[in-house]
């Protein structure tokens, strides 16, 4: 997802939420849209584990990894 205005100049991760100019990343949204984390809370540094998160509105989980990114974790249905 890409903030209005913003001049994207790399790829851009799934999930990735970017604005600015040039465009940095700025925090990662659900599938459905809903923002899932911003800022430094959005960041997980090489080292540190994992992190899940889930989203409020469509339940969906995630695991925010420093080398993968925001992966989806599949739930048992
Ligand atoms: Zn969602």
């Amino acid at each position: 997802m890409v903030g209005m205005g913003s001049v994207v100049t790399h790829d851009v991760a799934p999930f990735r939420l970017v604005a600015g100019n040039p465009a940095r990343p700025v925090g990662w949204v659900c599938a459905c849209g809903e923002p899932l984390a911003k800022g430094e809370e959005a960041e997980v540094s090489p080292g540190q584990p994992a992190r899940a998160l889930a989203c409020h509105r469509c339940t969906r989980e995630f695991r925010l990894d420093a080398f993968e990114g925001l992966v989806p974790v599949e739930t048992a249905a």
